[in-house]
């Protein structure tokens, strides 16, 4: 595990597991600086960014997990966001579309969890069924 800073965010008890698995090694205070392989990876290069240097690592593969950013490319210019491109929620669940409403990571910079995105899911289907109700006894359709 490569990480650019000499400790990680992640809760302690995740941590834990990461740095007794026998077959993690975790290298501090580094980044990726270039990847080498034919059709696939076979080496990564690594600089140590505290004390310079650099060197390569045998690798079949490489995962990339860095930060968060929500996937809501598709519905900029459509939805209203905030300056990080989280859905702004106008009440509860509706956003700033009539008709449209949101749950889960892609306006959640909070809590990002699976149970709260479960939770405003259910949120989001009751409003959507009451917004439609609602809408029917208006309008008939
Ligand atoms: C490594 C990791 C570990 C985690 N561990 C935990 C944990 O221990 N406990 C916990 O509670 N949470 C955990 N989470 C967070 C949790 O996974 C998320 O908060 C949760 O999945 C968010 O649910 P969601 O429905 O909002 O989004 P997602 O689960 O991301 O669902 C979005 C869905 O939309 C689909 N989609 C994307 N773009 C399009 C498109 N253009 N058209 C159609 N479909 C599309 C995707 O394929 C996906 O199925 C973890 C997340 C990660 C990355």
């Amino acid at each position: 595990m490569i990480h650019r800073r000499d400790e990680l965010r992640a809760s302690k008890i995740m941590q834990q597991r990461a740095k007794d698995n026998p077959k993690i090694e975790f290298l501090w205070n580094n980044v990726v600086s270039d990847i080498k392989g034919d059709n696939k990876v076979s080496t990564v290069l690594v600089k140590d960014i505290k004390r310079g240097g650099e060197r390569s690592i045998s690798a079949g593969g490489l995962f990339v997990a860095i930060g968060h950013e929500p996937n809501t490319s598709i519905f900029e210019g459509q939805l209203e966001m905030d300056d990080k491109k989280y859905v702004v929620l106008k009440d509860l669940t509706r956003t700033s579309v009539e008709g449209v409403f949101a749950a889960g990571d892609v306006h959640d910079h909070r809590y990002r969890q699976a149970v709260t995105a479960a939770g405003f899911g259910c949120m989001a289907a009751i409003d959507v069924e009451r917004w439609l109700s609602e809408r029917k006894r208006k309008t008939g359709k």
